[in-house]
């Protein structure tokens, strides 16, 4: 038992080990506990928070190819947004292309005390008269979004506003760009009050059931670039950084689903890898097997025969009870 003892990881060190594998980006936001988590209201007084890909393998992030644009950055340390109030800002929505889909974008308050209040435009910026509003009309939406097909919710109950948009996959890409507008500070009197804020992506059928979700933090101001470097030096400094620190490790304690990983994969050879995760139960690795077949599935069709749909490449994965195979990435 003893040797047993020696291998388990702790979370970061599971991390470091995952990240040295090809499989990293499906494992590292994939929130195992959350897997079998019941539908919540995405809407509700206090919509889940945490990061979850789920079946669909879903992603939102800010779309920063070939932008040299000043009005917005994104702050990978802070896992943050900066931009500018009413400037487009694309985000890459990546799921596998199940149709049907929707994305829906809600803003929230990140700070406890805050938290159940729903965050909304304040007087000077909602005003009909502002010129912003020429072509805008959700009044109350901070959140707005370029897409035509979009529908702007309130929830009666909890007043919390939000922007739903259909999900298309355009051939050959494997997300869907939707934009976004901010319009109003995080300045913003009688508003967003210098509340910091979040942006919670769910991914939704057209009934509203939740099969995915991201979040990003958002900081609408008129110098992003400034701001962000602003507060990554505050980060860095001894108080706001600990404390930062502290509170995720905490959230990693909570959530040890897999405790061991082995791995014999030496990245210089050209074969096959073999690694070994032990869960904490058997749900769990079911789940982990579950997750690396559909996903060994939608790659096998994406790289199968480019540009030729329909045509699979042979099983990516040789997975057993105990060991899941892969090859050398090609890409
Ligand atoms: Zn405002």
């Amino acid at each position: 038992m003893e040797s047993q003892e020696s291998d388990i990881c702790n979370a970061e060190e599971m991390d470091m080990l995952l990240s040295k594998l090809w499989l990293f980006p499906l494992f590292k936001t994939v929130d195992w506990s959350s897997v079998s988590v019941p539908l919540m209201n995405p809407t509700g007084e206090l919509p889940a928070r945490n990061e979850w890909q789920g079946e669909y393998f879903f992603d939102a992030k800010v779309d920063l190819t070939g932008v040299h644009k000043k009005h917005y950055v994104v702050s990978s340390k802070l896992n943050k947004l900066y931009v500018d109030m009413d400037k487009v800002v694309p985000f890459q929505i990546h799921w596998d292309g199940t149709p049907g889909l929707y994305v829906r974008a809600l803003m929230m308050f990140t700070l406890a005390d805050h938290m159940k209040n729903p965050v909304k435009r304040c007087i000077t910026h909602k005003d009909k008269d502002n010129p912003m509003n020429t072509h805008y009309e959700h009044s109350e939406h901070v959140l707005a979004t370029g897409n035509d097909n979009a529908e702007y919710n309130m929830d009666q109950q909890s007043k919390r506003y939000s922007v739903k948009v259909p999900l298309h996959l355009q051939q050959g890409c494997n997300y869907a760009l939707v934009n976004y507008k901010f319009m109003c500070k995080t300045s913003c009197t009688g508003g967003l009050n210098r509340s910091p804020t979040d942006v919670i992506f769910t991914l939704e059928d057209a009934g509203g059931t939740v099969y995915g979700r991201q979040i990003i933090a958002v900081k609408i101001c008129s110098c992003p670039k400034r701001d962000k470097e602003k507060d990554e030096a505050n980060m860095a400094e001894p108080s706001g950084g600990k404390r930062k620190m502290k509170v995720k490790k905490e959230e990693k304690k909570l959530e040890p689903a897999m405790k061991k990983i082995k791995q014999e994969f030496n990245p210089n050879e050209n074969g096959p890898v073999t690694f070994m995760v032990t869960c904490t139960n058997h749900e769990i690795a079911e789940m982990a097997k579950n997750h690396l077949r559909r996903w060994d599935e939608i790659k096998s069709v994406e790289w199968g025969a480019p540009g030729v749909p329909g045509v699979p490449a042979p099983p990516l994965l040789h997975i057993t009870d105990d060991v899941a195979v892969l090859p050398q990435p090609y890409l």
